[in-house]
């Protein structure tokens, strides 16, 4: 049987779509990333990437430019609706 070359398609542009597309490609498979959302009005504030997800955007080539144009927060607190830590 002839060899058929694969494309997968990837439902959803958000942070795991485009990174699908990433690794995928670098597997060899082609794939196309199709999107519900039309437009971004840039809405949001900030953003934290943890640990697990640097690590994948280490994988993809990505985490040196990330955190040239961010911060490293060396710590986090966490407090109640009512104000306790
Ligand atoms: C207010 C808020 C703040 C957050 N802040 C952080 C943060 O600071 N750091 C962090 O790590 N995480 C944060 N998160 C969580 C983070 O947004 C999610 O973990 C992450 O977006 C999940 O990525 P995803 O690609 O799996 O899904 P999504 O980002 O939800 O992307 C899925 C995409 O698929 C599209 N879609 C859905 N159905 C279809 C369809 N049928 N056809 C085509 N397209 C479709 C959607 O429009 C969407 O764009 C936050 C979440 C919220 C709600």
């Amino acid at each position: 049987m002839p060899h058929r070359p694969r494309k997968a398609l990837i439902i959803g542009a958000g942070i795991a779509g485009p990174v699908a597309a990433i690794l995928l490609r670098r597997a060899g498979i082609e794939s196309a990333v199709y999107e519900a959302w039309p437009y971004s009005k840039g809405i949001g504030g900030g953003l934290q990437i943890a640990p697990n997800g640097m690590h994948v955007m280490d994988e993809i080539g990505l985490a040196g430019e990330l955190i040239s144009r961010g911060s490293i927060a060396e710590s986090f607190d966490f407090y109640s609706q009512d104000g306790r830590r």
